[in-house]
This record gives C-alpha cells, sequence and structure tokens, in this order.
C-alpha cells in the first residue's frame, strides 16, 4: 500500500500535534499566535484554547519584553529565513524555563513572509545541571583560596612576632649604645611590624569569618542596642546623634557576624566627618519584596563616586581618608558578611553631603 500526498502531510500533521518534548507554534506575521501543539501547552503550561489569538511575546520575561527581544526575532527571521535564540521564557504559572527556540519564516508563491513556524525545547533541566556544577566550581575555589588565606597569614603571624621580639630586645640591650638616628630606625622598623601584625590578624579574621558560627533567628533591635553601647563613648566624644527604627526584624543569620557588621558601619558613619560637624547618623529598615533593605546614612565627608566599588575590597582605602586611623578592612568584612547572608551591600554618597550605606538580607522568618 502507498501512502498518498494527503496521507503524508496528515500524519505528519498528527506526529506535530503530538510531539511531546517539542512546543510547535504557528505564528502570524505578527507574531499572533494561530496553532499550537501538544508539546507547546505541555511546556508552557497553556491549553490551546487560551493561547491562540495572542502575540507570543508573553512567553518573554519583562526584561526582554521592554527591549522587544521577541520581535527583534521576527524580523531576524523575515530577513534571514530562521532566527534562533536561547534564554529564559515564562510559562502560564509566571515561573520560567531555559527555552531554545529556533523561528523560521513561511512565504507565500510570491515569496513573501506570510507567517512563522516556531520549534522551542525546554532545556531546563540541562541549564540547572550547568548551573549547579559552575556553582560547585565556584564554592570549591572560593573554599581553596579561604584556606590559603587562613593558612598564610597565621603561619605569617610565628615570624613576625619573632621580629617584634628582636626589636623589644635590640632596644633593652642595646638601646645605650644607639645614637638617635639608630633610634628613629629601629622606631620605623617597629611602626612597620606593628601595621603588617595588624593587617595579618585582619586577613585572619577575614578568611574566619563566618567559619565557626552558625545561623540563627537574631533578633536585629538587640543587635542595634548592643552596638550603640559599644559606641557610647564614640558617639559621646563625637557628639553625634544616632536615629534608628523601634522594631527592627528577625532574622536568620549569623549573630556576631551580624554585629560586627552595624559596628563597622556605624562607626565609619561617626569617624568619616569634618571634626567642626556633629554626626548625624539614621538607621532605615525598609521591606521589600522577600528582603529587608537597610540603610545607613550619615553627614559625613562624603566619597567620590570612583570609589563606590574599590572601597569594599580588603585594605582598600581612598587617598581623601588616608589621615584616619584604619587598615581598609572594615568595609571588605561588611562586604563578606552580607554575601555570608546571601544579600547585597553598596554606597551613594555626594562629596561633602554625606553617604548611606545600604544592605540587604534576606526576610526568612518572625516578621
Ligand atoms: P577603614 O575605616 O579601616 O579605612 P573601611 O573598610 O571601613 O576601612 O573603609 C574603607 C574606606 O572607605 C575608608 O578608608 C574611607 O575612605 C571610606 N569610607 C568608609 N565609610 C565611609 C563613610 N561613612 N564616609 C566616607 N568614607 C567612608
Amino acid at each position: 500500500m502507498h501512502l498518498t500526498d494527503k496521507n503524508k502531510v496528515y500524519t505528519l500533521l498528527k506526529m506535530i500535534e503530538e510531539v511531546q518534548d517539542y512546543a510547535i507554534i504557528l505564528l502570524d506575521k505578527e507574531g499572533i499566535i494561530q496553532n499550537w501543539n501538544s508539546g507547546a501547552k505541555k511546556i508552557k503550561g497553556y491549553h490551546s484554547d487560551e493561547i491562540i489569538g495572542k502575540n507570543f511575546s508573553l512567553f518573554y520575561t519583562h526584561e526582554d519584553q521592554l527591549n522587544k527581544k521577541h520581535l527583534k526575532l521576527l524580523e531576524q527571521a523575515t530577513k534571514n529565513g530562521r532566527a534562533s535564540d536561547t534564554g529564559w521564557r515564562v510559562k502560564k504559572d509566571g515561573t520560567w524555563f531555559w527555552g531554545n527556540i529556533t523561528i523560521t519564516a513561511i512565504h507565500n508563491e510570491m515569496n513573501e513572509v506570510i507567517g512563522f513556524g516556531k520549534l522551542t525545547r525546554d532545556l531546563t533541566e540541562f541549564k540547572k545541571n550547568e548551573l549547579a556544577k559552575a556553582l560547585k566550581a565556584r564554592e570549591l575555589k572560593i573554599k581553596e583560596l579561604e584556606q590559603f588565606t587562613y593558612i598564610a597569614s597565621h603561619d605569617l603571624q610565628e615570624p613576625l612576632r619573632t621580629v617584634s621580639n628582636y626589636i623589644q630586645i635590640i632596644e633593652e640591650d642595646y638601646g645605650a649604645f644607639l645614637d638617635q638616628q639608630g633610634k628613629e630606625y629601629l622606631s620605623i622598623i617597629d611602626q612597620a611590624a606593628m601595621r603588617m601584625k595588624a593587617l595579618v590578624s585582619g586577613l585572619l579574621d577575614h578568611s574566619r569569618l563566618g567559619i565557626k558560627s552558625k545561623t540563627t533567628s537574631v533578633d536585629l533591635n538587640e543587635i542595634l542596642k548592643a552596638t550603640l553601647t559599644d559606641l557610647k563613648s564614640l558617639i559621646e566624644s563625637k557628639k553625634a546623634t544616632v536615629h534608628y527604627p523601634k522594631n527592627l526584624p528577625n532574622i536568620i543569620g549569623y549573630k556576631v557576624e551580624l554585629h560586627q557588621l552595624f559596628l563597622n558601619l556605624i562607626t565609619n558613619a561617626i569617624k568619616f566627618t569634618n571634626d567642626n560637624i556633629a554626626p548625624i547618623i539614621i538607621i532605615g529598615c525598609e521591606k521589600r519584596m522577600n528582603h529587608w533593605e537597610f540603610s545607613i546614612q550619615d553627614n559625613g565627608i562624603g566619597i567620590n563616586s570612583k570609589n563606590f566599588d574599590k572601597i569594599f575590597n580588603i585594605f582598600q582605602r581612598t587617598e581623601e581618608t588616608l589621615h584616619y586611623k584604619g587598615y581598609g578592612l572594615g568595609l571588605a568584612h561588611c562586604k563578606k558578611i552580607v554575601e555570608l547572608h546571601n544579600g547585597r551591600i553598596w554606597v551613594e554618597s555626594v562629596i561633602d553631603q554625606g553617604s548611606t550605606f545600604y544592605f540587604n538580607l534576606l526576610s526568612q522568618t518572625n516578621e
């Protein structure tokens, strides 16, 4: 028995209709959905009655829609006969899937484009595996780097201790034989050794952040209260005023590190002011979609925008503030602490008007 052309076309259409692993969609020239197979229903979640007549742009993320990605793909397919793309797409229930699509132009006898055939493959599982592998590799690298930093800074302490001890011995046993210049040289070596000690111990503290701690439910009201108690004498000596909300949330996090985060940011807000201006610090806390956004605003010397990222790197300080005491560690600690909580930290600032440091922490409990 031979298949007629009609049989062949019918069989092909039936296969297209029933294939499950591909979404096969017929679009008109404007991208309006004309037909839809069962694979499309499986991948995108719409029944054909709900989707036919709608523009295919609704599978695109808000950002892609704003960038008119769907229209650009149709233009490309019109021009070249075919367009393909891989990226996140949106299902009926709002969840995303990683889709690989090919759009092919359909022409009439006059070679005019009259519509498009669109084929979509759901590669979410593949993408998830890829992301998980990349994440694992990154975690391993970070762990390795942290171990290296820990070992390096730990082992550097011993020879430094020896240098400091011998400086002391020279001062005590041979101080009487040194002239003024000799004493000055010794004092420079001593200061350099002390500075190096502080840097090494700062590096060690940095690599230890979060290592031995466990997450618990943390009451941020308590943390802020304890921080302000720690800073009582600095606040009084600088005549600073600190305004803060009375009902901060509880969050799941690392208690000791969160204390350090508030302590570093509020200390900086008080420290980086001109002597003739009494610091006014305003602490804010706003609920966002799935996190809390905190802000610590000061009326201090401000930061040049070219340094907004740099100051969060370890040992980085700005030229304008070299006369203030410090090693450029506080904000690097803050960044690591916020990232331990899967959050983000950033700054906005205007020179001579003040700075606002923002960070967010996931809201998970007892809001
Ligand atoms: P340190 O205070 O030890 O210098 P930090 O890491 O806390 O180190 O800060 C890094 C640099 O960022 C500081 O040297 C300073 O230049 C700048 N900075 C931090 N906080 C403020 C602030 N509130 N106002 C102005 N500059 C700031």
